[in-house]
């Protein structure tokens, strides 16, 4: 028997007229004769309200207290899409993570799953339930209650639908599916049908966030694979898998934009030892994630260092990185915002030629300056002005003929 898992994000359970809509689709999915587990996210904005009340009452409130305090969410927004379907007409019952036999490790707020006990879950199927999963949560062995770090829900359902065994693994979203390019900017964009595993997570990671990067990883390392689609329309969306069908022929899958970047140059880096180290090193002191970093050749014993973050974090970095730059002799730094990323990313790029060229020739024509590159087996990345990013995005998106076809006119029409 097909049993399917269905996830449904905080934007898909936001209103009560949303949630019946959910238990709707819970209910014909279990007609068309599946055995039906959902799983629930906090109503959109709960999370972050939660939290928001959590720091006016304490600056650093224990990670043990955060976790029994968000799992909250997932929870009301389970018993509530139960209470749907049954006023529907069906069956079904919520269960918390901890319930629902998920274990995890006792990493409070960034807890990892250690295995699933699907037995209750299984008992309930078999009663002919509809199984609601308050997501993003589990329990440590000692029983406390744990969350999976932020969007964990996510991992939830991919990780249930592993231990299930599940035919199908549905992620239902305020999106119809992953695009080639985001669609406000580019207007041309395709939803994409299949995509790799890790195209996505490239993706994710280059600015285009559809999923919680960890639950690709996980549905990548145990072969579970899913579907995104939307939870407001009946189209299909984009499958994610380890080969999609036309892997080698697609050499550019999407183009993935980041705004509010900033550029950090410092030069004349005396080209010895232990420099790169004790830059970065001051950098991780003070918790900044740095993105691209790109250091120059050294052809005069001095080198050039770069690299890219988040704009919020640039000042802090200047101001980290000012005397630093005369104790290792370096000549000086320049910092940037107002910089943004764009990267093409495919598996097809594997086997393909020519890529770079592509990319760097038609940001040319469009007048378009680089500033920096950056690359990955499957990715190329470039940092340019962020007041350019959208003509690049639309000039890039063409370029790698990711656009749309035109529906053909039928042969009638002439
Ligand atoms: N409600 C949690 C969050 O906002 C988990 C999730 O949405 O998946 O991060
Ligand atoms: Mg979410």
């Amino acid at each position: 028997m097909a049993l399917i898992v269905q996830k449904y994000g905080g934007t898909s359970v936001g209103s009560a007229d949303r949630i019946r809509r959910v238990a709707e689709r819970l209910l014909a999915a279990q007609r068309g004769g599946a055995d039906v587990v959902a799983v629930i996210s906090a109503m959109a904005g709960v999370t972050d309200g939660l939290i928001k009340l959590a720091q006016e009452l304490s600056p650093q409130p224990s990670a043990r207290e955060m976790d029994a305090l968000l799992a909250t969410g997932e929870q009301g927004a389970s018993a509530l899409v139960a209470m749907a379907v049954n006023s529907l007409g069906g069956k079904a019952v919520s269960l918390t993570g901890a319930a629902a036999g998920i274990v995890t490790d006792g990493a409070h707020t960034k807890a990892k799953i250690a295995h699933i006990s699907p037995r209750r879950i299984h008992e309930l199927l078999a009663e002919d339930f509809i199984v609601i999963v308050a997501g993003f949560q589990g329990q440590s062995p000692e029983g406390a209650i744990t969350t999976l770090g932020r969007g964990g829900s996510d991992l939830t359902a991919i990780a249930l639908a592993a231990a299930l065994k599940a035919t199908d693994c549905q992620i239902f979203t305020d999106v119809d599916g992953v695009h080639t390019c985001d669609p406000r900017v580019v207007p041309e964009a395709n939803k994409i049908d299949e995509i790799a595993y890790d195209e996505l997570l490239e993706m994710a990671g280059a600015g285009s966030k559809v999923m919680q990067s960890r639950a690709v990883e996980f549905a990548k390392k145990f072969g579970v694979g899913f579907e995104v689609r939307s939870s407001l329309r009946d189209t299909p969306g984009t499958k994610a898998k380890a080969a999609p069908a036309n892997m080698e022929d697609v050499v550019v899958r999407g183009v993935s934009l980041e705004r509010k970047q900033a550029k950090v140059t410092i030069c004349g880096v005396p080209d010895r030892p232990g420099c790169a180290g004790e830059i970065f090193s001051a950098i991780a002191a003070a918790n900044l994630s740095v993105d691209m970093i790109v250091q120059n050749a050294s052809s005069t014993g001095m080198t050039d260092l770069s690299f890219t973050l988040h704009h919020d974090d640039f000042l802090v970095a200047e101001k980290i990185l000012t005397p630093l730059v005369s104790r290792i002799g370096a000549s000086g730094m320049t910092a940037t915002s107002g910089v943004a990323k764009l990267s093409v990313v495919g598996i097809g790029m594997r086997s393909h030629a020519g890529v770079a060229s592509r990319l760097f020739a038609c940001l040319g024509r469009a007048g378009v300056n680089i500033q920096l590159i950056s690359t990955s087996e499957i990715k190329i990345a470039v940092v340019i002005a962020e007041d350019e990013l959208e003509r690049a995005a639309q000039v890039t998106h063409a370029a790698f003929g990711l656009a749309r076809p035109r529906l053909a006119t039928t042969a009638a029409d002439g």
